[in-house]
């Protein structure tokens, strides 16, 4: 059974999804005005693992994760860089979702964007007016009426009546309390609008996530995720909203991650301290990152140090030493009566079993480590014992990999003729430009390198010689899953 934690409840709690075997997963995604850093990799990536872990165990998983690509911020951005806000956005999301792939995160099945979902916002707020817990002003703004929600703050623990409220900001004009939050603002000169019954304006912040939870993955969903930072307030009027709406809570289930911090400061590009991923990729290999990003329980905030991924290189350098050796081995010819034989029989379930327990990732990463340590000697030492330990401990590694994705991923072969092929073909390709190179014929390199994108490859040049990495696919487009 698998246990989560639930923000609602303060509780972990067994995860019984609303349809038997199917899980609805909605995260609240990137703000898209400028480069992803490091603290926008690490939800996506525990999101991926969390993913892949429900449907090792048997779930179908549906998984939306939205762009905010239009708000303040993008507003902001791109009047100081000159540009349209879809100009900014398209680029940025673009960026967002190659580095994912090159982090291996597996891309959820919609990326819905606010403003391709414009009518549906407009219906709900609309909805909430006509319900009468949402109120149009004069000026053609329109706020949510928190009064008219008596348990508003559970989720953040909050009391309205109880806040502080000696530093009020100015009020807007019409606004009734401090409290109401925006659900459309009004247009202001220069920003992109959209028609509504209230006049020209565009959505507000929390909306969009009830709105687009809802037409994507239906009235209520099963984990809802997200930073901690957004418990308060864009969590909390998201519940507010859809129980306004439809009388149900949006999600039966809070996930938060913890933030990854510098120096006890919260990274964000606000303050100015993110380390982008493009700088991260470049310098570190994707397993790596992830694993460092695994390294800390999820909930666990994330002092974030790049010198404990050289650590961590140094550590998956003994793994990758032994996958190299185990990955494809053929199952021995006999079963030696040693204690390690059951215990490497046993991993599978001592793996998922830490990962059913809250998505505990660092347990399961020590599990690894354990066990890549423990069968090396017997690997090393040869004959039945190292025949078996060594298939054993491969079929570990690629069930563990699925899942978390530690493994260095390289060109070898899969025992699949078409990709063998391929292999073979990609090899000599490279061989050939590293033979233009040497050459001084950089045109010829150039064209080759270029015929390898084509294909879906790039080319990166490392110190230990020319590496290939699969080029993401052109995921931007939504899609909506048939449910
Ligand atoms: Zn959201």
């Amino acid at each position: 059974m698998i246990r989560v934690y639930n923000t609602l409840t303060h509780n972990k709690e067994p995860l019984v999804p609303q349809i038997e075997g199917r899980v609805s997963v909605y995260v609240c995604g990137v703000t898209p005005y400028d480069q992803a850093h490091i603290g926008h990799a690490r939800p996506a990536v525990i999101w991926d693992v969390i993913k892949r872990h429900l449907e090792r165990r048997g779930y179908v998983v549906f998984h939306v994760q939205n762009f905010t690509d239009i708000d303040d911020k993008m507003i902001v951005r791109a009047r100081e860089r000159g540009e349209s806000v879809s100009a900014l956005a398209e680029r940025n999301m673009k960026r967002y979702l190659t580095e994912m792939r090159l982090l291996g995160v597996e891309p959820p099945h919609a990326y819905p964007r606010v403003t391709e979902n414009m009518k549906d916002i407009v219906r709900y707020i609309d909805d909430l007016i006509d319900k009468g817990f949402a109120y149009a002003t004069d000026t053609g703004d329109v706020y949510f009426d928190v009064s008219k929600k008596p348990d508003y703050g559970k989720l953040s623990r909050r009391s309205v009546a109880t806040e502080e409220t000696g530093h009020r900001a100015p009020e807007a004009a019409g606004k009734q309390s401090t409290e109401d939050f925006a659900l459309w603002k009004a247009q202001r000169p220069g920003e992109p609008v959209w028609l509504s019954p209230w006049g020209r304006g565009r959505p507000g912040w929390h909306i969009e996530c009830s709105a687009m939870s809802e037409q994507y993955l239906g009235p209520s969903i099963d984990l809802h995720g997200g930073g901690i930072d957004l418990v308060f307030p864009h969590h909390e009027n998201e519940i507010a909203q859809t129980e306004a709406h439809l009388g149900k809570v949006i999600s039966t289930i809070f996930v938060h991650n913890g933030l990854v911090t510098i120096a006890d400061v919260k990274m964000s590009k606000s303050q100015g301290n993110g380390i982008t991923l493009e700088s991260l990729l470049g310098r570190w290999d994707p397993a790596v990152l992830r694993t460092y990003l695994l390294s800390v329980h999820y909930r666990s905030p994330l002092a974030f140090d790049e010198g404990r991924l050289a650590e961590w290189q140094k550590a998956l350098e003994r793994v990758w030493a032994v996958q190299s050796r185990v990955l494809d081995l053929e199952p021995p010819s006999g079963w030696p009566h040693d204690p390690w034989v059951a215990e490497l029989l046993n991993f599978e379930e001592a793996f998922l079993q830490a990962l059913d327990d809250d998505f505990n990732t660092p347990k399961a990463l020590a599990l690894i480590f354990d066990m890549v340590r423990k069968a090396r000697p017997v690997i090393d030492q040869g004959g039945a014992e190292g025949e078996a330990a060594g298939y054993l401990t491969g079929k570990n590694l690629r069930l563990a990999d699925r899942i978390l994705g530690f493994l260095r991923h390289e060109l070898t072969s899969t025992g699949n003729n078409n990709e063998n092929a391929q292999t073979t073909v990609l090899t000599q390709l490279v061989e050939a430009r590293q033979r233009a190179r040497s050459e001084k014929d950089y045109d010829r390199a150039d064209m080759i390198r270029q015929a390898l994108g084509e294909i879906g490859w790039g080319l990166e040049d490392t110190p230990a010689g020319p590496r290939l990495v699969a080029q993401p696919r052109r995921d931007g487009e939504p899609l909506k899953p048939t449910l």
